[in-house]
């Protein structure tokens, strides 16, 4: 018998580690103006965002987190084409009857039921409002003049929960097109090379930004210790560094 409640007591605690594996993953809550955003870092440019019991995943990746023990989602956002932004095998895993899903043009060519969003366009998708916005190299090329992100494909997204805004880049450098989202709460901007920004780029973007919060994410090999040090005093900004890699 006190074997038994021993084994209980041992499952009890043991239960919340097996069922919230994934929540070991690192998160923030963020305050809105339509209620509490709690954002899961899964890791490079994986995010979940839970908000009123709505899920949203953004650009899930299986190298990222195993999405079978993740919670389904409403709404799926990708980016763009590129592997480590749009992976049918986190899609399928997160899926569920009436998810919505939508993404750039070009991503929307290996997905059965994407809502395609151009940059410029803005929808109401699971009940909420989201705007997509331009990502893009200026400078950093494949070879010759073909850039890693052409102009025009990609996006970034900006979800409007009340009046607060996320910003959630996409692979892109600091762009003029920045200048339109200044003052956004919350900013994830991408600081890898050759494919996104490098610290300056990060730092112009942050200076023509100005997000309360800003999250350096898509950070492959960089030094965040230079990330950091080099935003410590852009005022009225409170970095945060988060294992994005
Ligand atoms: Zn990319
Ligand atoms: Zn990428």
């Amino acid at each position: 018998m006190r074997k038994m409640f021993l084994f209980i007591c041992v499952l009890a605690l043991l239960l919340p580690v097996l069922a919230f594996g994934q929540s070991q993953k690192p998160a923030d809550v963020i305050h809105t103006g339509a209620g509490d955003v709690a954002i899961t870092f899964l890791g490079h440019a994986s995010l979940m965002l839970q908000w009123h019991g709505k899920v949203i995943h953004i650009d899930p990746w299986t190298a990222q987190a195993d999405y079978t023990v993740l919670p389904k989602a409403d709404l799926i956002l990708i980016t763009h084409e590129h592997r480590d932004h749009l992976d049918t095998a986190a899609i399928d895993a997160i899926r569920k009857p009436g998810t919505v899903i939508a993404s750039s043009l070009k991503a929307s060519a290996t997905l059965r039921d994407a809502i395609v969003l151009k940059n410029g366009m803005t929808k109401e998708l699971a009940g909420l409002r989201v705007d997509a916005v331009p990502a893009y190299n200026r400078v950093h090329m494949r070879s010759g003049s073909e850039p890693y992100h052409p102009r025009g494909q990609g996006n970034g997204y900006v979800l409007h929960f009340g009046a607060t805004r996320i910003y959630v880049a996409g692979d892109t450098e600091d762009i003029p097109e920045m200048a339109a989202l200044a003052g956004v709460d919350v900013a994830f901007l991408p600081v890898n090379l050759p494919y996104t920004m490098d610290i300056d780029m990060l730092d112009k973007a942050a200076r023509l930004l100005r997000p309360k919060i800003l999250y350096p994410y898509h950070t492959g090999d960089t030094d965040m210790n230079a990330v950091a040090a080099r935003l410590r005093n852009l005022p009225g900004v409170e970095t945060r560094i988060r294992p994005m890699r």
